[in-house]
């Protein structure tokens, strides 16, 4: 999936779920984390395989990203210091945007699961083909309607508006 993809699919996700600006910022910044750590690709063509072979590995790894998540929470609990704890909730919503990232990767590619170097995936469509555009304009829609979709909260809006 392409950078600007990933970030739109992961901020729709996190702003739907989160309803907050700065947790979904957060983590449309974490949405490429995997990948800028990893670097760009090499020019030269032996360092380029070197490269290509450690090439979503530890970088798309979850666990990593989960054992940070969970740092920071422990964190947040064993310092109770509330500017403290919301650095630390941007943190953990720049990690969720890392695990979205590989979800993401998962279905158009392979990324690791259980162990750095075996990996998994289903490979729904090609990177930059238009199914991803309507992968992303899918997601989009199914969070538009999770958000706004609720008939019986609307219907309690209009409630309210006549009353
Ligand atoms: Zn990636």
């Amino acid at each position: 999936m392409k950078w600007i993809n990933h970030q739109i699919v992961t901020g729709f996700i996190v702003c739907t779920a989160t309803d907050n600006a700065l947790f979904t910022a957060s983590a449309i910044v974490g949405a490429v984390l995997p990948d800028k750590v990893e670097g760009s690709p090499p020019k030269d063509s032996s360092a380029y395989w070197k490269w290509r072979k450690k090439h979503r590995t530890w970088s798309h790894y979850p666990l990593i990203y989960l054992v940070l998540i969970a740092a920071a929470q422990f964190a947040k609990e064993y310092y109770p210091e509330p500017t403290l704890a919301f650095v630390l909730n941007l943190i953990t919503y720049a990690l969720v945007g890392a695990l979205l990232h590989i979800a993401e990767d998962g279905i158009c590619g392979k990324v690791p699961i259980f162990t750095p170097n075996k990996k998994y995936g289903i490979k729904l469509f090609k990177v930059g083909s238009w199914r991803e555009y309507f992968f992303v304009v899918l997601i989009i829609l199914i969070c538009l309607f999770a958000r706004f979709g609720d008939i019986a909260l609307l219907k309690s809006y209009i409630d309210l508006l006549e009353t």
